[in-house]
């Protein structure tokens, strides 16, 4: 029987599940990484692979098929485009795996577009055949399904939800170089700058908080009533419900789920959310759910797998 991996790249570290060809998840381990752009980098990610294996009974001969999910665009044939960070050297990577795992076939995907598959196969969206996962971390990434297909785009952009303009008087620029993102509103640095600024505004002190995007501290205060946090919040709110409102004019969809990070204080802002989608979205998309996600880190894990599990034909998406 085959054995089939899903490795979600992180920041620090890897995520990997072992699967059975059939799809079930054996076994997890974190492997912790820095910057993988070298041999000695590549050779530790096949060590700590080896290792989840070799734990389990199977070896490196048993890898039909791995998933990759990167922090970067990859396009609708799995093509990975151009990362943003100099963090990952993903032809390396590749070289070295394929040496290590002769037997296997690997796909790639985008982060948060694994994770919406995941979600899809294991999670909150088993039931529909149709969604977007927003992930508020520190930008605001989505993953969009439609009728059961990933769209990442011709361009690796399919699901740049962050980077849709919500705001087109904003002065300070996005981290793409445009000006009123989503991102700049949404994002936890974008939830933490607004805080500061209401703050700044009403002359009263910021709560002491961890770093600049260190916003269920900002979600903290707002439940303690602090008046800069609640407008913060709402700023997020708005800007997000506005911008799903413009989505839900493209492609419709049923369900929309809330993950990443800062998906942790959905049952806070999620009526806020919720009203404001409301009060901009056509009256015939005013039905779709706004969900929590449910696998949260996980979820990107699963995606990779089940990716993998398609590039061998055992699923179809
Ligand atoms: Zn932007």
């Amino acid at each position: 029987m085959g054995t089939v991996l899903g490795i979600d790249i992180g920041g620090t570290s890897i995520k990997a599940g072992l699967f059975t060809e059939s799809g079930t998840l054996v076994s997890t381990k974190k492997i912790p990484t820095g910057k993988i752009v070298n041999e000695d980098a590549f050779a530790a990610v096949i060590g700590g692979l080896e290792e989840l294996l070799c734990s389990n009974g199977a070896s490196p001969f048993d890898v039909v098929a791995a998933g990759l999910d990167v922090p970067g665009p990859v396009d609708d044939n799995g093509r990975v485009g151009m990362m943003p960070n100099a963090e990952l050297d993903v032809e390396g990577l590749k070289a070295a795996m394929a040496e290590a795992f002769p037997n296997m076939k690997l796909a790639f995907a985008n982060d948060v577009n694994a994770a919406a598959v995941g979600e899809m196969w294991k999670g909150a969206a088993r039931d529909v055949s149709s969604f977007a996962l927003i992930a508020l971390g520190t930008g605001v990434g989505a993953g969009v399904v439609v009728s059961g297909k990933l769209v990442s785009g011709a361009f690796g952009a399919g699901g740049e939800f962050g980077h849709i303009t919500v705001n087109r008087e904003e002065a300070s620029a996005c981290g793409c170089g445009r000006h009123g993102c989503l991102e700049q509103y949404a994002s936890a640095s974008g939830v933490v700058r607004t805080y500061r600024a209401e703050c700044l505004e009403r002359g009263i002190d910021a709560v002491r908080l961890q770093g600049p995007t260190d916003s269920l501290t900002v979600f903290d205060a707002y439940r303690a009533g602090d008046e800069a946090a609640q407008a913060a919040i709402s700023l997020m709110c708005d800007s997000l419900g506005f911008a799903l409102a413009q989505v839900s004019a493209v492609i419709d969809p049923p369900l929309y789920l809330v993950g990443g990070g800062m998906g942790e204080g959905f049952d806070l802002f999620a009526d806020e959310l919720r009203t404001a989608f409301h009060a901009y979205c056509l009256p015939t998309c005013a039905g779709a759910r706004i969900l929590p996600a449910e696998l949260g880190n996980e979820a990107a894990m699963y995606g990779g797998a089940f990716l993998a599990m398609e590039a061998l034909g055992v699923y179809g998406v």
